[in-house]
């Protein structure tokens, strides 16, 4: 049986710490899912087109990488995606409490869900999306941040 890891998130924007995640993931897994949850309430500052033009850069087509979009509880898309493992990254205590619930909650809702979790890479600890969208939005050049420059994507 293919094990196929479920590797939610934001993505607000894709960053080199969630590329760090996937890759290492694929160590581990047959194949990845990629799964860009939007919340309704929230606005975007990544398009959803721009962000898997960015994984899709990123991973040169890998077919062990998917990209999908969702709006719909996370479990339950992970088991819709045949994903039998939740893949996460942690970067800190402040990840691991918010993990930590997390994870029990999604294994009620969809049992034997198993939430897998990496370290970050040190070097890739202090990247977060949030940090960069702000430089994003002050004009700042963020190409180290992310696994795949923007650029390429308008050319
Ligand atoms: P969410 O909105 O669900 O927190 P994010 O898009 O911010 O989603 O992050 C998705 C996952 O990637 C989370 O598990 C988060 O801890 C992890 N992550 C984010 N940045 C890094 C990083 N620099 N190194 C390792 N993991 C990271």
């Amino acid at each position: 049986m293919k094990r196929t890891a479920f590797f939610p998130g934001s993505f607000d924007p894709f960053t080199k710490g969630h590329a760090d995640i996937v890759e290492r993931g694929l160590k581990l897994f047959d194949e990845v899912v990629i799964g860009i949850g939007t919340n309704q309430a929230k606005k975007r500052h990544f398009s959803l087109e721009i962000m898997e033009g960015v994984i899709r850069g990123a991973f040169n087509s890998d077919p062990r990488v998917r990209v999908v979009h969702y709006h719909d509880l996370t479990a339950k898309v992970a088991k819709d995606e045949g994903a039998r493992f939740l893949l996460r990254g942690l970067r800190n205590t402040t990840d691991f409490e918010y993990e930590n619930t997390i994870a029990q909650v999604n294994r009620q809702i969809v049992e034997g869900l198993e939430t897998v979790f990496l370290i970050t890479s040190p070097e890739l600890a202090p990247i977060s999306s949030t940090i960069v969208r702000e430089l994003h939005a002050y004009g700042v050049d963020i190409s180290d941040y992310l696994p795949y420059p923007l650029e390429k994507l308008r050319s």
